[in-house]
C-alpha cells in the first residue's frame, strides 16, 4: 500500500457528511460486535482498551497488508476481526490475548486452522522464540490496546531482527508522537526511541465509526519497519536512549539542567559536555534530532 501520508489535522468522523448507507453499515457491523460481546459476557474494557473493529473494510485493508511469506503474529486479537483473515493464508500464526474470554472465543475461531494457536497472556511478557520457535521473518499485527501502546512498540523492536515489520493501528496522537520532528509539541524521548530503531510509514486513518466502543478521536494505520538508526553502533544507540529518557520530564527547562538533573552529574557538567559536543546548553531537549543526540552520545563516550 502505498497511500499518501494524510495531514495529522483534527478531523472529526463527520457523521453528518456521511450516506446513510454508510451509516447503515455502521449501525448493522457495530451491532454484531456488540451481540458478540453480550453472548460472551464480555463488557468492554478500558483498561484493556478494548475498541474493536466493527469495519470489515478496514480489517482488509489492514490483511493485505500484511500479506507475504512472513510467520505472523496478532497482539490483543479481541473478537478477532483480523484474525482469521490472516490466519487462513497458512502461514504460522500466533495470536496473544490477555482477556481469557476473548482468547477463547478467538481459539474456537481458529480451530480449523493448524497453522494459527493462541497464546494467553501479556504480550509484554512474552518472548518471540517462544510464540513462534525458529528462526524465520515475522510480521506483527495489532489494532494496539491503547493502555500498552508506547511498551507494545518497544517491546516489538527490542525482539531483533526477525521481527522484518508491525502492522499496527493506533490511535492518532500516538501515531502523530512516532512521526514528530524536533522542535513541535508532539516530540519526545517516544520519537527518538522509535527513530533511532525503526522507519515508520503512515498507511491511512480511521474514523471513530469503525469500532465498537466508539473512541473519541481518529485512528491511524501504519508501518513500523525495525532497523538501526544508519550510522550508529549499538552502543551509541543505548546512549542516546539514556541520555534522552534523562532529559525528558523537563520540557521549559534548558538542556543543560534536564540533562544535569536526569543524569545526576549538575548542570554545570552537563553543559561542558554539550559544549564538547558542539550543542548549545540553552536550548531544549525537546528539540534535538537523533543526530544531535548522537554527538552528546559520542562526546560522553570520548571522555570515558
Ligand atoms: N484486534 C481486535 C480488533 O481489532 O477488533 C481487538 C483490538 S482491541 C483495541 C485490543 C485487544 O488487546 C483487546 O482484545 C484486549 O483484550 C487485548 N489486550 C489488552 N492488553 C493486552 C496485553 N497486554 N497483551 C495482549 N493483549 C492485550
Amino acid at each position: 500500500m502505498n497511500h499518501p501520508a494524510p495531514s495529522f489535522g483534527s478531523r472529526r468522523s463527520g457523521r453528518s457528511g456521511r450516506s446513510g448507507e454508510a451509516r447503515a453499515r455502521e449501525a448493522r457491523a457495530t451491532s454484531g460486535v456488540a451481540a458478540s460481546l453480550r453472548a460472551l459476557d464480555v463488557r468492554p474494557s478500558r483498561r484493556l482498551g478494548q475498541n474493536f473493529l466493527t469495519d470489515p473494510r478496514v480489517a482488509e485493508r489492514i490483511a493485505a497488508a500484511a500479506s507475504g511469506e512472513d510467520a505472523i503474529l496478532e497482539i490483543g486479537p479481541g473478537l478477532g476481526a483480523l484474525t482469521e483473515r490472516i490466519a487462513a493464508s497458512g502461514r504460522p500464526f500466533v495470536a496473544v490475548e490477555l482477556d481469557l474470554r476473548l482468547a477463547e472465543h478467538v481459539e474456537s475461531l481458529l480451530r480449523p486452522y493448524p497453522n494459527a494457536r493462541v497464546v494467553r497472556g501479556d504480550i509484554l511478557e512474552q518472548r518471540l522464540e517462544s510464540l513462534l520457535p525458529g528462526s524465520g521473518p515475522v510480521t506483527v499485527v495489532a489494532n494496539l490496546p491503547y493502555a500498552i501502546t508506547s511498551p507494545a512498540i518497544e517491546w516489538i523492536v527490542n525482539q531483533g531482527p526477525r521481527v522484518t515489520r508491525a502492522i499496527l493501528m493506533t490511535q492518532r496522537e500516538v501515531a502523530q508522537r512516532l512521526a514528530a520532528k524536533p522542535g513541535t509539541k508532539e516530540y519526545g524521548g517516544f520519537s527518538v526511541f522509535v527513530a533511532l530503531h525503526a522507519e515508520t510509514r503512515v498507511e491511512f486513518r480511521v474514523s471513530p465509526g469503525a469500532f465498537h466502543p466508539r473512541p473519541d478521536v481518529d485512528s491511524i494505520v501504519f508501518t513500523l519497519t525495525p532497523r538501526p538508526y544508519p550510522g550508529s553502533s549499538a552502543e551509541e544507540r543505548a546512549a542516546v536512549e539514556r541520555l534522552s529518557r534523562a532529559a525528558t520530564g523537563g520540557r521549559r527547562k534548558t538542556l543543560a539542567n534536564s540533562l544535569g538533573h536526569g543524569l545526576g552529574m549538575g548542570a554545570d557538567a552537563a553543559r561542558a559536555l554539550l559544549e564538547r559536543a558542539g550543542i548549545d546548553p540553552g536550548r531544549r531537549a525537546e528539540t534535538l534530532s537523533v543526530d544531535d543526540w548522537l554527538r552528546v552520545a559520542r562526546a560522553e563516550g570520548a571522555a570515558r
